[in-house]
Formats: C-alpha cells, structure tokens, sequence
C-alpha cells in the first residue's frame, strides 16, 4: 500500500520558549555571562537555575555544568574513582557514559542487559564480586529503569556507590520518586536532544554535602563556591577546596537563562512527549512480529523515544527494514549494526574499555529499533510513522498489515 512520505525531521526540537530567548537578551545586554559574574546583591541566572533544579527534583544540592558527560566525570571522582578502578556500568547505552569512566582513568566493566532494555541485576551482582568494583555508573539508557527497589538492596549489599545517569529519565520516577535520587548523585544533560534544551550543558544532583562540595570544586569553582544556588554550606569547603582540582566545567549563565522557562513547563513537555510515544506503542503493539519492553507499574516514564525489538530478525532483514523505512523518510536506527552510525554506537565500538563478552547484549541489540520522537511531531505524524513501520514489518513477516 503506497502511504504518504513521511517530511518531519528526527531532529527539529521546538524553539526555545520566548521567556527564555529574552532572559538570554537580558543576560547579553548585562555583559555578564560567566556565572561567577554577579552585581552586588544579584542572584545569576546559573545560581537561580541551580536553587530551582534542586527544589524541582527534590535534592538538597545541585551544581550546573557544562554537559551532561561532565556531570558523570566530576560525579565519578568526587565520589571516590581513582585511575585503575573497575567501574560497572550498562553494557547498551551511549558513548559518553563508558567516555565518562574513561575520562577520570577507570576501567569500565560492561553489565549484560535484559529484554527489557535495562541492567541485568543477576549479572551486575556476579560482575561487582569477580572485579571487586566499588562504584555503580546506572545508565536509564533511552528511560527504561530496572527494578530500583531491588537495585537499591543490591547495591548495599554489594557495597556499591551509585551514580545515576538521567540523561533520558529528567523527570521520570520510580514508586513517584525523581530518577536520580536513588543513589549518591543524578547527573542530567541538557544538551538539544534531551528533556530541556541549552545546545549543551549538565545538572548535577545530590543529597551529600561534601560529595557535592567536591563536585563543586572540580567543576571549576576557584574560590568562589558560595556564589551558588544549591551548594553546600562554606564551612564544608574548608579542606576539600584545598584537596581537589579544578576540571573548568561550569556552566554559564547564557544557557541557564534558556534553561529557566523550560523547566517551568516541562510537565506539558512530559504529557506531550507520552502521548506521543504510548500512541505509538499502543499501534505497535499489536504487531506479532514486534515486542515491545515491558514498563513495570512502579516506573513513570519520559517517552522521548520509542523502543521495540523484532525477535530473531536477521542481519540482512533488519538493513531492509530500516533501508525500506529511510526511503519513505522514517528514521529508525538499529543496534545491531557492525559499525556505528552517528548517536549510535555500541560497546564493539568501545575499544579502549577493552573487549568484553556481553553475548545476552549483542543478541538483544541485533534485534533492537529505536526511534526519536521530536515534540515537533504531531499525532497525526505518528500515526503515519506507525503505518510505514507496520508496513515495513509486513513486508519481513508477512504477518501484521497496517
Ligand atoms: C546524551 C547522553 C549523556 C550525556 O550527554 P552530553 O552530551 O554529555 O550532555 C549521557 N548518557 C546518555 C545515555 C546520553 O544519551
């Protein structure tokens, strides 16, 4: 059946929210752009981002920085890695996150993943025992969260400090708790294609007052680390300004004025973006070739993309697949492929973590797909996106017509 081609783009965000473009005007007009940059008496833009994050997600501390890979870098050595260190992490997400492990010397120890797109915990706890690992890097790679009530057990019992990697769950909750208040710190992007939109820049979250006075020097505070909006009292700075180095990863007050407006409207951004995905996976669904990951009742999920796995599809049916879908315009990408195209890649395309045999993964993501879904999609685009994939897994199966 000839459908209509789909024109929206997988990667047209919407603009920034005119409140915010003029609190960015402002800020340009004042000249005072680095955050540090304060009139007398003047709250910045980045200390008002900062008391307004932390009051939002329910932390006790939050630090803005540059990026979201950032974020999980300082977050990974205030909270203890030292160069050699095994750190554990999810064996499918993106690249920034093992780059992250990398980048303070750690030695990244991929975990396997379930059907459902998240952390093995059986695994997880036979990889903490033979590495003797200390830290836990969670990755919510594409929003899926694993049981976080049984992670939280385990992770005691395996004596593991973990760091949250919110980088797809800003917003999403476990049992109505924020994703990253489940461990010692939440590290969020807001670069373009996550949940709020600065071009780059990071949000760093915690409970611990000198983990976050750590993290507050080595994002680059000098000595300036009371001009915050939710860091830690003065009197906790006393050695630890003294035993850290400064990284230079602030964030700047440019970006936090973009930053402000669209954290006041997220919610409509969360409702919008779940509309469009339980949509689209309400279609799907009834699809016999296509299973889509279980959502367990506890988790509150952001569905700023979808994710559905054709079981057993071979290499050569799954480049047909998406090559049949590209060429009406719809861009699905592929896990399984061997070499990595643009945002995706896998952890055979890691090679300075070491090769690592994660044979559960690998079969996982050969039959994975996952789409982007821009809120400058409409209903009716997803309508039409559902129609083009139904059509395009028929023409594999032979089993389920649009
Ligand atoms: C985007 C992303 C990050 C961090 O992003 P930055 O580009 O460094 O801001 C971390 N984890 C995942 C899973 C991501 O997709």
């Amino acid at each position: 059946m000839a459908r209509t081609r789909f024109t929206g783009s997988f990667t047209q965000q919407p603009p920034i929210p005119e409140e915010g473009i003029a609190a960015a005007l402002a800020v340009m007009r004042s000249g005072r752009l680095h955050r540090y940059n304060v009139a007398a008496g003047e709250e910045s833009e980045t200390m008002a981002l900062e008391r307004e994050y932390a009051s939002w997600q329910g932390s006790r501390y939050c630090i803005a920085v540059a990026s979201g890979g950032q974020a999980m870098q300082i977050a990974l050595r205030a909270a203890g890695v030292l160069p050699r260190d095994a750190v554990l992490t999810n064996g499918f997400t993106l690249a920034p996150v093992p780059g992250a492990i990398a980048a303070v010397g750690g030695r990244p120890i991929l975990v396997e993943i379930t059907q459902d797109l998240v952390i093995d915990l059986d695994d997880l706890a036979v990889k903490a025992r033979q590495t003797g690992a200390r830290h836990l890097l969670l990755s919510h790679m594409r929003g899926h969260q694993c049981d976080m009530d049984r992670l939280v057990r385990l992770a005691a019992d395996l004596n593991l400090a973990v760091i949250e990697d919110c980088a797809h769950t800003m917003g999403a909750t476990w049992n109505g708790r924020r994703s990253g208040a489940f461990g010692v710190a939440g590290c969020f992007s807001t670069q373009t294609y996550k949940h709020l939109n600065s071009g780059e820049g990071g949000l760093l979250t915690s409970d611990d007052a000198e983990f976050i006075a750590r993290a507050t020097i080595l994002s680059g505070s000098y000595m300036l680390y009371e001009r915050h909006g939710a860091g830690a009292d003065k009197e906790t700075f006393v050695d630890i300004r003294l035993d850290n180095p400064n990284m230079s990863a602030r964030m700047d007050n440019l970006r936090a004025a973009l930053l402000r407006p669209q954290l006041r409207h997220i919610e409509n951004s969360i409702a919008a973006w779940n509309e469009r995905h339980d949509y689209l996976a309400l279609r799907l669904a009834v699809c016999p070739s296509i299973r889509m990951p279980t959502r367990p009742h506890a988790e509150r999920y952001v569905g700023s993309s979808i994710q559905f796995l054709v079981p057993g599809i071979a290499p050569s049916d799954a480049r047909g697949f998406i090559e049949r879908l590209a060429a009406v315009g719809v861009e699905l990408r592929w896990f399984g492929a061997a070499q990595p195209v643009g945002f995706t890649s896998d952890h055979r395309s890691w090679r300075y973590a070491g090769a690592q045999s994660l044979p559960r993964t690998d079969a996982i993501l050969s039959d994975l797909f996952d789409m982007r879904l821009p809120l400058t999609f409409s209903l009716e685009d997803c309508a039409l996106l559902a129609e083009h994939i139904l059509d395009s897994v028929s023409v594999l199966a032979s089993k389920c017509g649009a």
